[in-house]
């Protein structure tokens, strides 16, 4: 859809990127009627965000792939959810706490099995933390106070382009006012990632021994005496670096370890991220160490948040017994489709067409779901029903939370003529109910309320 033409420059001050989890809240946005022509402080792929989106020149809504009425498809979609056995709310972390809070409530409403992209990236660590707890802080708290920056598994140089600048490396804090020569910076990895070209330290681990590094560590923490050459041998890296590095640690004013999917998409997973937990955990014996995980989509941080208001855990949650259970593996989206149980789906904001075992995207291919998103991808071309939604932050307000759980105001640029996914979703949420009291005053006409 194309702007109309010599619209007025307006400029949006601090606006927020929701490219990636550092949710950078700082950019001065220029738009020119329906165009963004300048994002002042964005990194490139922030830029790429902003000046590349533009309005889809598409229906808002379409059932089977034909143009229908916004409110045609909010019948269709609520149809299909209120009547199926075992439907499944998946995506959700591109877009705002406001609408996830309302996916959520639909999920509950219709007994689904309620699943965020969590699943496929940090989904170890939500586990670890339900086993081990997470000793945190904040971004600004790293900026103005951490002396010891460890990397693990995590290449911000590429993924969080101002993760550096903004928080961890560069900027001048209270209790470091040199900036980056008050730092020691650490990237621990199985390769040499762009990330360790900006770091003092850089271990290269064997792949597949993270766990193995962790435990080295923990124990060294304990002051432990260990095997050199067994320790060389399992790690890829002599005992004597590891206790360098360990003695650094304990030295630090204030230690911060951020971690990747190196660590919950490698061999070991959950017990990786248990491990790096308790490990944050362990050094706050000699000094104050802290560990976060670096998030990748915008607000992948709320969806873990909201689903655990509504339900007690982040991700991988089923609803179908009235109560809330937490199975990573049975209840995980891409497992409950290519177990092909599921039989209905709400998608909102992913794309699991594109991303998921082929298994999985034919069980999805099979069966009525309705996609949200603001733009055309492989899980709305197959949809019963697509809605072309406007794009948070650049179109609609509402709150997303940052890599550190802390809530961030979106400021968005221009209005989208689609509507926003909570209002569809809202909309979807009233008639479930609708449909679910009538079902509960007949219980003939539903299926699952039949007596047996
Ligand atoms: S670091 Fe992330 S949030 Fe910040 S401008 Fe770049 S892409 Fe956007």
């Amino acid at each position: 859809m194309t702007a109309p033409p010599n619209a007025e420059l307006k400029v949006v001050k601090d606006a927020t990127c929701t490219f990636c989890g550092c949710t950078c809240d700082d950019i001065d946005l220029t738009v020119d009627g329906h165009r963004i022509v300048q994002a002042e402080r964005a990194c490139v792929l922030g830029k790429a965000w902003f000046l590349n989106h533009e309005v889809e020149d598409r229906p808002s809504c379409l059932i089977a792939g034909q143009p229908a009425s916004v409110a045609d498809g909010v019948e269709r979609a609520s149809q299909i959810l209120a009547n199926a056995k075992y439907p499944l709310v998946y995506g959700l972390s591109d877009t705002t706490i406001e609408s996830q809070r309302v996916a959520v409530g639909i999920a509950d409403w219709i007994g689904a099995n309620v699943d965020t992209t969590t699943s496929v990236c940090h989904g170890p660590t939500g586990m670890a933390f339900q086993g081990v707890g997470e000793v945190t802080c904040t971004l600004g708290e790293v900026r103005n106070r951490g002396d010891m920056i460890i990397f693990w598994g995590s290449n911000p140089a590429e993924s969080h382009p101002r993760h550096f600048t903004k928080y961890s490396l560069m900027p001048k804090g209270m209790f470091v006012p040199n900036g980056r020569k008050d730092r020691t910076a650490v990237v621990i990895d199985v390769r040499k990632t762009k990330s360790a070209k900006a770091a003092d330290i850089f271990i290269q681990i064997k792949p597949r021994k993270d766990f193995e590094a962790l435990w080295a560590l923990r124990a060294l923490a304990q002051n432990i005496e260990l095997d050199p050459v067994e320790v060389e041998n399992e790690t890829g890296v002599p005992l004597a670096r590891w206790q360098d590095l360990m003695d650094r640690m304990k030295k630090a004013k204030f230690g911060v370890i951020f971690f990747g999917m190196g660590i919950t998409m490698t061999r070991g997973k959950h017990a990786n991220a248990e491990a790096l937990l308790a490990l944050a955990r362990d050094m706050n014996k000699y000094t104050r160490f802290v560990c976060k995980p670096n998030r990748g989509h915008g607000n992948v941080t709320g969806a873990d948040n909201v689903v655990t208001w509504r339900t007690g855990y982040s991700f991988g949650v089923n609803l179908g017994r009235g109560y809330p259970r937490f199975n990573p593996g049975e209840y995980t989206s891409s497992d409950v489709l290519a177990r092909r149980e599921a039989d209905a789906a709400l998608i909102i904001a992913s794309d699991p067409m594109a991303n998921f075992s082929q298994p999985a995207r034919e069980h999805l291919a099979s069966i009525p779901y309705i996609a949200l998103d603001p733009k055309e991808t492989p899980t709305t071309r197959a949809a019963a029903v697509a809605f072309t939604v406007a794009c948070y932050g650049i179109n609609v307000p509402g709150t997303v939370y940052r890599m550190d759980d802390v809530p961030i105001a979106l400021r968005p640029a221009f209005e989208s003529p689609h509507p926003s996914d909570h209002m569809i979703l809202s909309a979807i949420e009233r008639r479930v109910r609708e449909l679910k009291a009538s079902s509960l005053k007949n219980p003939g006409a539903h299926p699952s309320l039949r007596p047996a």
